[in-house]
C-alpha cells in the first residue's frame, strides 16, 4: 500500500484571446476546472495502475469536489483533512498563442500538520511505502516516521527545493526526479547522485526515457522510451512515478516496474489534460506497446 502526503490542487483554466496587461482586464471565452497538484496526479495513478493508496493531505470547504474525484478515481481518502482555508490552486490564463501565465496559491496545501501525517502513519504496515512531492509541508516529519516503522520512503523531487531535499535525504530510499532537478541536487549536495546515500534513484529523461541508478548495486542502466507523438507532456512525470511506486509495491522488479511507468508516461503525454485522464492498465494493455 502506498501513502501519499501530497499537494490536491483545483487547476482553473481560462481561455482568452490574448494575456491581460497590467491593468487591463479580459473576459475569458471559455473555462475549465480539473483536479490537480503533484500529489492528486501520483494518487490517481497509483490507483489507476492497480495499488491501494491513501492520500494525505488537506483542503478548504470550496474543495469537496476535488475529493469526491479522488474517492471515484479510486483513491482512499480518510486521511484528507477539511480545514478552514483556500483549497490549492492553480489559476491557468491561456492565450489563444497557446502562451500561458499561472498563479499557484498553496492554501490548504501548506497547512498539514505533523499531527495529520503522524495519524496516517499510524495506520501504515512496515513494508508499505511512503511516496512525498514538494507541493506540501511535513516532509521531514513523514519520512523519519515512516522510516521508524519499517515503510520504504519514495521522493519525487519536484518543484526543486533544496532546503526541503537537504532535509529528507538521510531518509530516503527511492528518489525520482528529472535531469534539471538531477543538475540542482548535485548542485546543492555537492555530490553526483551516484555517490549519494539512496539505494535507487531514477532520472527521468522525457522523450529520452529515463536511467535507473543503483547505488547499491554500483549500477546505472538506461531505458528508451516508447515512442509516441507527444501532444500535452502535462503530467507525464506525475504518471511515471504514481505508476513506479504502484508497481514496486505490487512486488514487480525495478527494470518491470520502469517499463510499466514508462508506458504510462508515454500514454500521458499523447492526451490532453491532466489527472482527470491519466490512463489506467486496460488503456496501456490496450495500446499495446511492443515489448523488445
Ligand atoms: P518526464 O517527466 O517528462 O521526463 O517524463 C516522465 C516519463 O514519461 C519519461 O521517463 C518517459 O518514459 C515518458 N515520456 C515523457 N515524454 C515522453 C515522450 N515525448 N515520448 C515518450 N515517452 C515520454
Amino acid at each position: 500500500m502506498i501513502w501519499n502526503l501530497g499537494s490536491i490542487n483545483a487547476d482553473n483554466f481560462y481561455y482568452l484571446r490574448h494575456l491581460p496587461a497590467p491593468g487591463e482586464t479580459i473576459a475569458a471565452h471559455d473555462f475549465r476546472q480539473g483536479l490537480g497538484g503533484k500529489g492528486a496526479n501520483m494518487s490517481v495513478a497509483a490507483a489507476r495502475a492497480g495499488t491501494r493508496v491513501m492520500h494525505i493531505g488537506a483542503v478548504g470547504p470550496d474543495g469537496k469536489w476535488t475529493v469526491d474525484r479522488l474517492l471515484e478515481y479510486g483513491v482512499e481518502t480518510q486521511h484528507i483533512s477539511m480545514i478552514d482555508t483556500a483549497t490549492g490552486h492553480a489559476n491557468i490564463c491561456v492565450a489563444e498563442d497557446g502562451e500561458n501565465s499561472i498563479v499557484l496559491f498553496s492554501g490548504a496545501n501548506h497547512q498539514i500538520t505533523t499531527q495529520m501525517i503522524g495519524a496516517a502513519l499510524a495506520e501504515a504496515s512496515p513494508g508499505d511505502f511512503l511516496l512525498m512531492q514538494n507541493e506540501t509541508l511535513g516532509q521531514r516529519f513523514a519520512a523519519q516516521t515512516a522510516h521508524t516503522l519499517g515503510l520504504r520512503v519514495a521522493y519525487a523531487a519536484a518543484p526543486f527545493d533544496a532546503e526541503i531535499v537537504a532535509q529528507v535525504l538521510p531518509d530516503i530510499d527511492l528518489l525520482v526526479l528529472n535531469e534539471v532537478e538531477a543538475e540542482a541536487l548535485e548542485k546543492t549536495t555537492g555530490a553526483r547522485i551516484d555517490a549519494l546515500p539512496i539505494d535507487d534513484i531514477i532520472v527521468t529523461l522525457g522523450a529520452e526515457g529515463c536511467k535507473w541508478v543503483s547505488n547499491k548495486a554500483k549500477t546505472v542502466q538506461s531505458f528508451p522510451a516508447y515512442p509516441v507523438k507527444a501532444i500535452d507532456t502535462t503530467g507525464a512525470g506525475d504518471t511515471f512515478t504514481g505508476y513506479l511506486i504502484a508497481a514496486l509495491d505490487r512486488k514487480l522488479s525495478m527494470p518491470d516496474a520502469i517499463a510499466l511507468a514508462m508506458q504510462a508516461g508515454a500514454l500521458m503525454v499523447t492526451r490532453q489534460g491532466t489527472a482527470d485522464v491519466i490512463p489506467d492498465l486496460k488503456d496501456i494493455q490496450d495500446h499495446g506497446f511492443d515489448e523488445d
